[in-house]
């Protein structure tokens, strides 16, 4: 690790830090690509994707109860804590706003409390055919899978799978706080694709610092971010924003 220059995060206003899987990592919770990723023994056709909702919602349900119960045991790391932390120390006219691919909820645990969740959480679950939703504690939920208390459908995770759009609203709240974002950080997500690869470019293109924070480096190096800072996110969140 390199020697590592804290951001003044006095000089920002508008502060969006996105993160991914390589966020909770030490947190013990696996990452979905790469070694020791979930896809690489579990099938995505058969337990992500809106068809297999369709044709087997047992599976699909069983298969994220077993990353909720991962969940349900996992602590917020020093990463979650520090961006946390950042958010408490700001001026009022100051914001800092979390947009997470993770369902993990590890950011609201850690004490943020403008975060978007981009794909959805694992303690919400909605009806494959009405507009029933419900959010509970990520130990609430049952094993097998519910069916809807309004129609008698079967119910499914409210997480977005591999063939889904992100949530209008969502997406909303994201292109809100890019369009006047002046520091962009993006944590442990690859930043190659969306929609990391997205929300960079707008960041970049409403004039932001863009900084990328990873274990791995980029590949394809992605122009759009500015600076790269490589390393772990538990160790580096701390030093960059001069807190903990
Ligand atoms: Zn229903």
């Amino acid at each position: 690790m390199t020697n590592i220059v804290p951001i003044p995060l006095a000089n920002y206003r508008q502060i969006v830090v996105l993160t991914g899987a390589g966020i909770s990592v030490a947190s013990g919770l696996p990452t979905y690509r790469g070694a020791g990723g979930i896809w690489n023994h579990v099938s995505v056709d058969s337990h992500a994707t809106a068809a297999a909702v369709q044709s087997d919602p047992e599976r699909v349900w069983r298969f994220f109860a077993e990353l909720r119960q991962q969940v349900a045991q996992a602590e917020p790391n020093a990463a979650h804590v520090a961006i946390a932390q950042a958010e408490q120390q700001l001026r009022a006219d100051q914001h800092l706003t979390v947009l997470t691919q993770n369902v993990d909820g590890l950011h609201a645990r850690a004490g943020s409390k403008r975060v978007v969740e981009l794909h959805g959480s694992l303690n919400q679950a909605c009806c494959t055919r009405c507009d029933f939703s419900s959010r509970q504690g990520f130990s609430a939920f049952s094993e097998s899978c519910p069916r809807c208390p309004k129609c008698k459908a079967f119910q499914r995770p409210a997480v977005v799978l591999f063939d889904e759009p992100l949530p209008v609203d969502a997406e909303w709240a994201a292109k809100k706080v890019l369009r006047d974002c002046d520091l962009f950080l993006a944590v442990g997500t690859s930043g190659t694709v969306s929609p990391a690869s997205n929300l960079v470019r707008a960041a970049q293109y409403a004039g932001a610092r863009t900084v990328y924070v990873n274990l791995e480096p980029m590949k394809p190096h992605n122009p759009a971010f500015g600076e790269v800072v490589l390393g772990r996110a538990e160790e580096l969140l701390p030093l960059l924003f001069g807190v903990g």
